[in-house]
């Protein structure tokens, strides 16, 4: 028994010790992908693969301690994904990708899910927090597959969203964890946001500064492709104005290849 004290309180100094390693160890100490200038893509991979065929999007509304959403507040969530599914739709059209998506739960109730949650949109672990929630609706209340044959889709993601302001952001799944991908929204958030996270789930990469690329590959990407949206998402007057380039559109598998991959690698998908 005392035996079983020690090596216990062993391990948890040992985790306490590699915690506050990582914690403070700067980020290019690790050389495993997924750090900058080495991109983890979610390209074909988990149940948004390519952004290709029919997509189901589930709306998930979150109730928090202090904020719940009632039906005219998760009414107004429906144009803004509208604009964002249509400028999606208008950008595949170029690519003949024969993209649909299936989002209206004003019509269809099945995709439309009310969940209540005990922590507030700026909790500091919010987002441990987020992915424990996910992880708790698709193993208990959403049948992913059932779904994707319902609708005769192909591919299928959620958006989780929270009443409050906050910075979206999307859930990928590059083969480790779990393959349903979300996108967690905030009612602020713009059409150009929307489109920007829906596009992460199905491969494309953040092109701005210290994100995923090194600074030589950012500055060409600004120069070559100023509007791209995974780069700068911006709407005005109720518009999006960012474009989807040619290599975001290779990201999400509009096309086979690229020309800016054979000057910088890690560009593939
Ligand atoms: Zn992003």
């Amino acid at each position: 028994m005392k035996n079983y004290i020690r090596s216990g309180s062993l391990i948890s100094l040992i985790l306490s010790i590699s915690l506050i390693l990582s914690i403070y160890l700067p980020v290019s100490s690790y050389a495993a992908p997924g750090d900058l200038g080495e991109p983890r893509s979610s390209y074909d991979l988990g149940y948004a693969g390519e952004l290709k065929g029919k997509v189901v999007i589930l709306s998930l509304f979150v109730n928090t301690p202090t904020t719940r959403w009632d039906v005219p507040s998760m009414h107004e969530t429906l144009p803004v994904l509208k604009g964002a599914t249509d400028y999606l739709l208008l950008a595949s059209e170029k690519y003949d990708a024969g993209v649909s998506f299936e989002y209206d739960w004003s019509k269809n109730r099945d995709l439309r899910y009310r969940i209540g949650v005990r922590y507030e949109a700026d909790d500091p672990d919010f987002t441990d927090k987020a992915d424990e929630t996910i992880g708790e609706l698709v193993s208990s209340r959403i049948d992913y597959k059932a779904i994707l044959q319902e609708n005769g889709a192909d591919s299928l993601f959620a958006i989780l969203y929270f009443k409050d302001e906050g910075r979206s952001y999307a859930i990928t799944y590059d083969g480790e964890d779990i393959p349903e991908e979300t996108v967690i929204m905030f009612s602020d958030s713009d059409a150009s946001t929307y489109a920007h996270e829906i596009l992460h789930v199905f491969g494309a990469h953040d092109l701005y500064e210290d994100a995923e690329y090194t600074a030589d590959v950012v500055k060409y990407i600004k120069k070559k492709y100023p509007k791209e949206i995974m780069l700068k998402p911006e709407v005005k007057n109720k518009k999006i104005v960012s474009e989807i380039s040619p290599l975001t559109a290779y990201h999400v598998g509009w096309i086979d290849s690229v020309e800016d991959i054979k000057k910088y690698p890690q560009l593939e998908r």
